[in-house]
């Protein structure tokens, strides 16, 4: 699935199980942290233009290198580290992780009906297993469409209701100022609410 989609997944799931500004963003960043083994693209865009032989590092790495055990042990190590509930938030890192494994499970194909994404748990180490599954949902599909319309849905309703959003894991100051303006367009629309 997408990267904003497992933000969103993982935000959410962070608001109700921590209870600190800290610890709620490694829990939400931690749903993101396999895809950095997609980073080798950009590099790869760019040898594209400038060199005679372009890296191959999106291929080579991506569902390869984070996408398995290894990495969710050791981002649940390090997050565990720099958090104040510890083993919270390490046991927490370490499910959302999975949760981030099984949704690209679900839904990472590409625009063909056999350009599945497998998983390979035990990467970068060993190819074997590897885990796909042949109903795997197209990366553009409508059912990631609506997956990610269910999650952005509940993160603007954390806005208005709650006062916080997704936003406040990279700035508090935006943050604010997202949830003013989102509630102000709430006013605009139905009136005044308590
Ligand atoms: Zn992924």
């Amino acid at each position: 699935m997408s990267p904003l989609t497992h933000l969103f997944a993982s935000w959410l799931i962070a608001t109700k199980t921590t209870n600190n500004p800290r610890d709620c963003r490694l829990v939400t960043l931690a749903g993101i942290v396999p895809d950095l083994d997609g980073f080798g693209l950009i590099v790869d865009l760019v040898t594209q233009f400038t060199q005679a032989r372009p890296t191959t590092f999106y291929s080579q790495y991506h569902h390869v290198l984070c996408h398995g055990l290894f990495a969710a042990i050791v981002s649940a190590v390090l997050f565990g580290i720099f958090a104040r509930q510890r083993w919270r938030v390490a046991l927490l890192v370490f499910a959302i992780f999975h949760l981030h494994l099984l949704c690209d499970l679900i839904g990472s194909r590409g625009p063909e009906l056999d350009d599945l994404w497998p998983i390979f748990y035990l990467g970068p180490f060993r190819k074997d297993p590897m885990w796909i599954w042949h109903g795997q949902w197209p990366l553009d599909g409508w059912m990631n469409r609506m997956v990610f319309g269910v999650l952005f849905a509940a993160v603007i309703w954390q806005a208005l209701y709650h006062g916080r959003s997704v936003v406040g894991v990279f700035n508090q100051r935006a943050d604010l100022a997202v949830v003013r303006i989102l509630r102000g367009w709430r006013e605009k629309v139905f009136g005044r609410t308590p």
